[in-house]
């Protein structure tokens, strides 16, 4: 049986009359008296394996290599239902290669039914179901549309640290205990916002990455504590420039992964318009019909206000500020041009508007960007208007402020929400459909139940005592 290489279930459709050898799932299992039926699944599908007095003792979800020969099927046994529904492997032998104790959940069906708590210790089953690997084969082909035209775009693919600093995204930041520095923490980036316009700095000119951006939010239904973002920046560029391009690119993956695009020519609205209009910055463009045929209606808004009164129920907004103001979307961002002179002076800080554009999507928010700040005393005026004293402002964007003064270019990028724009091309309503091993809606990982308890010898070596 070795000999024979491995021929995928989708191949067989081109090899009737040969003997192959496939390798897979017992996706399902019939027994006929005397003959066996088993689908056998591999990643790139199924196809009906028939046995003449063998295979009944198979069980459904065991792994299972089998040698046959294969079949057309007569006229009356084709099955329209399957893509290799015109063949079938006469078996001739078979063996198990793991088999299968009773399974936990299901795999079959959609598996809406399934409680989170079990989908997700079993998420290992869950994604065996064809809905759920359908998403992560589309997740990893628009991922690829996207990093293919930021290639030909001449975009320079970077990484940057996982263990930083606080980067003031207005969530509070997951920190990480520093073993040779007692009491000393790194923190989880909550963004790579200062590092990519580092890179400006460093005259990569076009950069991007898909990030892990991780923050210690309250959950919600469509927001975890880590997403993906397509993270990008680019030098020399307006907000028209970068909304342009960002256009184009989700266009083309859009349509690349086979999506529907309500237009061709994103509309633009004011964050004014969108509130008299919609009621919130982010809103639903589709008809009903168009709902039901899965469209996307993307959409931008702009002129968004800089500052907002701080929300005291909010412990992340509150650290961050100290006069009361704080941003609404990212300190790093330059205010529109022509409120320049109050965000100087901080006059009229209510009325100041950044140049921030999101991009919104059926409702929801697919993505976010500004003109940055690259000049430091912006940046000074804008960590005034929160009440840092010059002290405060040099100890927190200190590096910033330096390498502004070092040859930094005008630039600007945004952030796309992979897991999001993935959830909306499924036609799913939770993030956690699109995301391979999400968290539950209490913060515990998915298979291994994290957070847990650490060895003692280890806490101390960090120096951490844990009060009861
Ligand atoms: N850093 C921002 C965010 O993560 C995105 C950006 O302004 O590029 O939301």
């Amino acid at each position: 049986m070795k000999q024979l290489t491995r021929t995928m279930s989708i191949e067989t459709l081109k090899k009737v009359g040969e003997i192959v050898l496939l390798q897979g799932w017992v996706d399902v299992k019939r027994d006929h008296g005397k003959i066996t039926f088993i689908d056998l699944r591999d990643r790139t599908g199924r196809v009906q394996c028939v046995g003449v007095d063998k295979m009944s003792d198979l069980v459904e979800e065991s792994v299972i290599e089998l040698s046959g020969v294969v079949k057309s099927r007569p006229e009356k046994m084709v099955n329209p239902d399957m893509e290799t529904g015109t063949v079938e492997i006469e078996v001739q032998d078979y063996k198990v290669l793991s088999k299968v104790n009773e399974l936990p959940i299901p795999v079959n069906g959609d598996g809406y039914e399934i409680s989170e708590e079990k989908r997700l210790k079993y998420r290992y089953l869950d994604l065996r179901r064809e809905r759920m690997s359908k998403i992560i084969k589309l997740r990893s082909a628009y991922a690829k549309e996207i990093r293919n035209i930021l290639y030909e775009k001449e975009f320079t693919e970077v990484e940057t640290p996982m263990l930083t600093k606080s980067t003031k995204e207005g969530a509070r930041d997951f920190i990480v205990p520093s073993r040779h520095n007692p009491g000393k923490f790194y923190a989880l980036p909550q963004s790579p916002q200062q590092y990519k316009q580092l890179l400006m700095t460093a005259g990569v000119e076009k950069y991007f990455q898909f990030a892990r951006a991780i923050r210690d939010e309250d959950l919600r239904a469509d927001r975890g504590y880590e997403h993906t973002q397509v993270d990008l920046e680019m030098s020399f560029v307006s907000r028209e420039d970068v909304m342009a391009v960002v256009e184009e690119i989700v266009k083309r993956a859009v349509k690349a992964v086979g999506g529907k695009l309500q237009k061709e020519e994103f509309p633009v609205f004011d964050y004014k318009e969108a509130m008299e209009k919609f009621g919130a910055d982010k809103f639903d463009l589709r008809t009903e019909k168009e709902k039901d045929e899965g469209v996307l209606a993307f959409a931008w808004v702009i002129n968004f206000p800089f500052f907002k009164k701080v929300d005291v129920s909010d412990a992340a907004e509150v650290a961050d500020s100290k006069s009361g103001w704080t941003f609404t979307h990212n300190p790093f961002s330059n205010p529109i041009e022509s409120h320049m002179k109050w965000h100087l002076k901080g006059e009229n800080v209510d009325q100041i508007l950044t140049t921030q554009y999101d991009l919104v999507c059926n409702g929801y928010e697919a993505g976010g960007g500004s003109i940055r700040a690259h000049l430091p005393e912006v940046v000074k005026a804008t960590f005034r208007i929160m009440g840092y004293s010059d002290e405060e402002i040099k100890a927190n964007v200190g590096h910033m402020l330096e390498a502004f003064e070092l040859g930094t270019p005008p630039h600007g990028g945004i952030a796309l929400g992979l897991d999001r724009h993935v959830m909306i091309l499924a036609g799913e309503k939770s993030l956690k459909e699109a995301i391979a091993f999400p968290m539950t809606s209490t913060g515990r990982t998915s298979v291994m139940d994290a957070p847990g308890d650490v060895d003692p010898e280890l806490l101390k070596e960090l120096h951490i005592s844990v009060k009861k």
